[in-house]
């Protein structure tokens, strides 16, 4: 995916505005996919549909960054969790140092 491990620097105050131009970076729809979609069914045996919405590392990405509305991103995270406890996606990184 192109969401990036790390969290972009936090920003006090306005973004961009600088010497060469505003830069925009991921400029991306962002719209709540199981609105849009009413087929779509949130359950954490969907495990290809579940992973779009979990980090390398294995966090559940924010609505921020994925778009998902309040309603759909707390049924998410609850199936997310589901999905780790019967071992369909991981609680972390499986790396271990
Ligand atoms: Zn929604």
């Amino acid at each position: 995916m192109s969401i990036p491990t790390r969290n972009p620097r936090h920003n006090s105050g306005r973004e961009g505005g600088g010497p060469g131009g505003p830069k925009r970076r991921y400029v991306r729809k962002k719209f709540c996919r199981f609105c849009a979609e009413k087929e779509l069914q949130l359950d954490y045996k969907n495990v290809y549909m579940i992973k779009q919405f979990v980090s390398e590392r294995g966090k559940i990405v924010p609505r921020r960054i994925s778009g998902t509305c309040a309603k759909h991103q707390r049924k998410l995270t609850v199936e997310i969790k589901k999905a780790r406890i019967v071992a369909l996606i991981p609680f972390t990184a499986t790396q271990v140092r």
